[in-house]
């Protein structure tokens, strides 16, 4: 049986990835509730996919609880281009880091993975238990397979090794510390810069991707990084859990509720050439749920505070 730990105020604390919208909305969140004993740094400062690099830190700095929010990540186009590197470097990043909390006997490790590893065509809302039953959405495949083996890789060090590694399945984010480069992001952050600089251009038109139809579910990033400290004192089964806010949108509603919040009077332009994806994902989760935790912020707030945090528009 794996020990149960609960972080005291004073625990060394490892967050890799603290710069990303995951990893800073963790440091937040815990920063709040007066956690004070944190060890970071930067991709520059150590770069996780060396696996040596990874061992000398970790015998240096003998974190107790570790949150691995590290990732190589991006949108559907970043994930459908990129395949070698997000197979590549989420695999090198997530084999050095959860081998060495197992080397340097950590207490607690929590593993953040995607909805994208759920089958393309699973029944909906995604149970946990839907797993590995079917075929996978091909343009995030790399990336889906890179996080199921980290899931898999937290089970077998737990049942071969003891250790108390879990793992989170968030829906689609968004937050502080997005990406807002259109290339390479998800849609949200996407969609609020095309809008935002549509208006202040006075463009006609706005170019969204596909079709509009697919389904997709948000969850702002403060309210995970909540969730990620709520199973860390809370949580320490084996299977991994679903994080979602168990409501969706079209694509085609959440660029229109862009467009409204941001109040563009221009036009939306369909680039079916772009793929769709997966045509839903929304999480199921009552697991969660049962646990004692909900999410607290809306969609229209959250893209309102973004909109006045990052781009000083007052929304209505
Ligand atoms: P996904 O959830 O892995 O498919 O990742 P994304 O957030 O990148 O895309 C979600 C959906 O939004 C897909 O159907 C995209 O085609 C659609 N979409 C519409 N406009 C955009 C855009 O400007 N950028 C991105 N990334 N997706 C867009």
């Amino acid at each position: 049986m794996q020990k149960k730990y609960i972080m005291e105020k004073t625990s060394k604390i490892y967050i890799a990835g603290h710069r990303g919208m995951v990893g800073s909305a963790i440091l937040r969140t815990l920063q709040k509730e007066g956690f004070n004993n944190f060890v970071l740094r930067s991709s520059q400062e150590l770069d996780l996919r060396n696996q040596q690099a990874v061992a000398d830190f970790f015998q240096q700095e003998k974190p107790e609880y570790v949150f691995l929010a590290a990732a190589k990540v991006g949108g559907i186009l970043a994930n459908n281009t990129f395949r070698a590197d997000f197979l590549y470097e989420n695999l090198c990043i997530q084999n050095n880091v959860i081998h060495q909390c197992y080397v340097n006997g950590v207490k607690k490790m929590l593993f953040l993975g995607s909805s994208c590893i759920y089958p393309k065509l699973a029944p909906q809302p995604l149970k946990e238990e839907y797993l590995l039953s079917g075929f996978l959405e091909s343009t995030n495949e790399p990336y889906a397979i890179a996080k199921i083996a980290g899931i898999k890789m937290c089970e077998a060090y737990r049942t071969q090794y003891n250790c108390n590694f879990i793992s989170a399945m968030p829906t689609n984010l968004y937050g502080e510390n997005d990406n807002y480069d259109l290339q390479k992001s998800h849609v949200l952050p996407a969609l609020i810069r095309k809008f935002v600089e549509a208006k202040q251009e006075n463009k006609p038109f706005v170019e969204v991707w596909g079709t509009g139809s697919p389904m997709r579910e948000f969850l702002n990033a403060e309210d995970l990084g909540n969730a990620c400290y709520f199973l860390m004192q809370n949580y320490d089964e084996s299977e991994f859990i679903n994080v979602g806010c168990g409501e969706e949108i079209s694509i085609k509603n959440l660029a229109l509720l862009v467009k409204e919040l941001v109040d563009y009077k221009g036009e939306l332009h369909w680039d079916t050439s772009k793929p769709d994806g997966t045509p839903r994902k929304l999480m199921d989760n009552s697991k969660l749920q049962k646990l004692g935790w909900t999410p607290k912020i809306t969609l229209r707030d959250g893209i309102k505070a973004i909109l006045e945090s990052k781009f000083k528009i007052q929304a209505p």
